[in-house]
């Protein structure tokens, strides 16, 4: 016979249960990702956030992912690019309140997987795609030189944060259109107004306070509330021996693309505390 007390136990669980919600399908994600734990709630909601280092590497296709979003044409200058949603949102109220100060922000690359990456490396690596000032990077005998050559402006497959959907590169990729006219409207409007919408700009100029690293990209904006976690994720996971399966990556230890490349970002893309250990 069951006592009053576990008859009345009983009849709470079974109530709790009955009034759970049905679990959701379409935004099913693995249960491998975890909630993540978030910068204050001034951004809005993120959504769940995948750890591993095979996201962290862009071993994963976008477009078939329930965390991402297609990024609609009327805020890039091209179809089928994708950004996480939650970046997309964010991105979505900043381009708005820019376009009230009369300032256009054009997506030009959003997402990019490790083959889309691989691509984008493989070609320069042979000398099909040139390095700016037109060099030919299948001209540089030495593995490691025509590596950093290439890494002055693109990252290794595995390394690059456009894998994580947080990323993204607006409206020129040359630093020369953000010093004059429209360009400088718009760079200014980003480094006045884009922190308040969650963005922060990870290749500022090189010094003393980021002395390596990409040159500095004017173009290159990151979601913060999401990327922050991103970037501690990897440098706890990754290191130079997982950044691999392309042309010339045996150089990657030697360079320490993680330590020197990944980690190279402003303080401004860093959460405070987050890199200490
Ligand atoms: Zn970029």
């Amino acid at each position: 016979m069951m006592s009053p007390i576990t008859i009345v136990l009983f009849a709470f669980v079974t109530m709790l249960f009955a009034c759970q919600e049905p679990t959701k399908t379409s935004e099913q994600v693995p249960s491998s990702i975890a909630k993540i734990d978030t910068l204050p709630a001034v951004f809005g909601d993120t959504l769940p956030i995948d750890r591993s280092s095979g996201y962290l590497t862009g071993h994963f296709m976008p477009d078939t992912s329930s965390l991402f979003t297609n990024v609609d044409i009327s805020y890039a200058d091209r179809e089928g690019m994708y950004l996480r949603k939650d970046t997309y949102r964010a991105f979505q109220k900043m381009a708005t309140a820019a376009a009230r100060d009369s300032v256009k922000l054009v997506i030009r690359s959003a997402t990019r997987n490790f083959d889309y990456q691989k691509g984008i490396w493989e070609r320069k690596w042979n000398g099909e795609t040139k390095l700016s000032g037109n060099i030919s990077a299948d001209t540089i005998p030495d593995k490691k030189q025509r590596a950093l050559a290439i890494l002055r402006y693109s990252s290794m497959p595995g390394t690059s944060r456009h894998h994580w959907g947080t990323d993204i590169d607006l409206n020129a990729f040359n630093n020369a259109y953000f010093d004059e006219g429209e360009g400088l409207r718009v760079y200014q409007w980003l480094l006045r107004h884009a922190a308040d919408y969650g963005f922060c700009q990870p290749y500022t100029e090189k010094g003393p306070h980021r002395p390596s690293g990409y040159e500095e990209e004017k173009w290159h904006w990151s979601y913060l509330p999401v990327s922050h976690i991103l970037l501690t994720e990897a440098s706890k996971r990754l290191n130079n021996s997982m950044i691999s399966g392309f042309k010339g990556s045996e150089t990657a230890g030697d360079i320490d693309v993680v330590q020197n490349y990944i980690l190279g970002v402003d303080s401004s893309c860093i959460h405070p505390g987050q890199l200490s250990n």
